[in-house]
């Protein structure tokens, strides 16, 4: 056999030998979910009300594993993408072993090339059930201590000075604030911010600022006004000009929509100081911890992030936690209709629920 032929043919083998006859009682179900938001959610990306999320359930031996992946439109997703992609996997979720649950999503990622959000939903109900059938919180899964679970921001959307004068004082019980700018309206918007808290910032720019100069100008302004660090100062794509933003400014410089994969992360280690995961964009828990490990590996800071998404997201990301340096997990509390119960914040500080699994409780 040549090398291309066995290239073709190795993949499918391994997914066979996966699969056993479907055992009574194993459902594998999906729903898309409209999250709606307490305020409009703006970014230099997109303004909405709401986000449609795609919830899974996969259920066996009488246990039920929850996911959820929150679809990014900057990669071109939606919910009804990542539905049909999670279907199109559907067999092999009734037939495979979940205990096998690393062979499986390797063999996820082989059958479904982009909708890592889908992905997400299936990794997410897999390691739910695997942490019930073991008994076991995630976060003892993989081996971490809850206590060590760091503060996560609260995220103020882009918005007029006015209401986002509201937004930071409603805002009181969280210690450190994340702010969205990129737009024209930058210096007005931390004026706002700054002018009822004094509470430390962290900035993103979502690739707002085209311009490296200008880029270097608003962050060196920031970091005047108390800013921690800022995330993707400039569009993803525009690599070298991200370099020569990071070698002018003194404050940390993080990739988030630069980072989607593990890996683009030795590359990524050029031009910035941090990266930003979420499990919409890795594909799940399994991919994220790796994506965190190589990080940590290189030396650079680490973050978990989130869509606007419900607690089942937000929960799962919270168990992983503890490795990180920043934590921004506030997608859950933007919205007025989630459907569970799971991690907490108590004066900013991450609580991680004790149940197996993720800990969910329906609300
Ligand atoms: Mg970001």
């Amino acid at each position: 056999m040549n090398r291309r032929n066995f290239l073709k043919t190795a993949p499918a083998a391994a997914g066979v030998s996966a699969l056993s006859a479907a055992p009574a009682g194993a459902t594998f179900a999906t729903k898309i979910v409209r999250l709606n938001l307490q305020h409009t959610w703006t970014t230099t990306m997109s303004s909405s009300q709401y986000r449609d999320t795609l919830h899974t359930t996969y259920t066996r031996g009488g246990l039920t594993g929850r996911g959820e992946g929150a679809p990014i439109v900057r990669y071109h997703e939606d919910a009804v993408g990542a539905q049909k992609a999670v279907e199109s996997v559907r067999d092999l979720m009734l037939s495979a072993d979940p205990l096998q649950f690393a062979k499986v999503m390797a063999e996820v990622f082989k059958r479904v090339p982009g909708d890592w959000a889908g992905k997400a939903a299936i990794d997410i109900a897999l390691m739910d059930w695997v942490g019930k059938k073991l008994g076991v919180p995630l976060y003892t899964y993989f081996g971490l201590d809850p206590k060590d679970a760091p503060l996560t921001t609260f995220s103020i959307g882009i918005d007029t000075p006015e209401i986002t004068k509201q937004k930071t004082l409603e805002a009181a019980d969280f210690p450190v604030l994340k702010v969205k700018v990129g737009l024209a309206t930058d210096e007005p918007t931390i004026e706002a911010v700054r002018s009822v808290t004094k509470k430390p910032l962290r900035v993103d720019a979502n690739e707002g600022w085209k311009d490296k100069e200008e880029a270097v100008r608003k962050i060196n302004w920031l970091e005047k006004m108390g800013v921690e660090f800022i995330e993707q100062p400039m569009p993803a794509e525009m690599f070298e000009e991200n370099k020569w933003v990071r070698s002018k400014v003194h404050i940390p410089v993080f990739a988030d929509e630069a980072c989607q994969r593990a890996s683009d992360i030795p590359k990524l280690k050029e031009a910035y100081d941090g990266v930003n995961v979420k499990l919409d964009k890795s594909g799940g828990l399994l991919e994220a911890y790796r994506m965190l490990m190589i990080a940590k590996s290189l030396g650079m800071k680490t973050m978990l992030g989130c869509m606007v998404s419900s607690s089942v997201t937000v929960t799962a990301a919270a168990h992983l936690s503890p490795l990180v340096d920043y934590a921004d997990l506030d997608g859950n509390l933007l919205i007025s209709n989630d459907p569970f119960h799971g991690v907490r914040v108590e004066k900013g500080k991450l609580i991680l629920p004790k149940g197996p699994g993720l800990g969910l409780t329906p609300v």
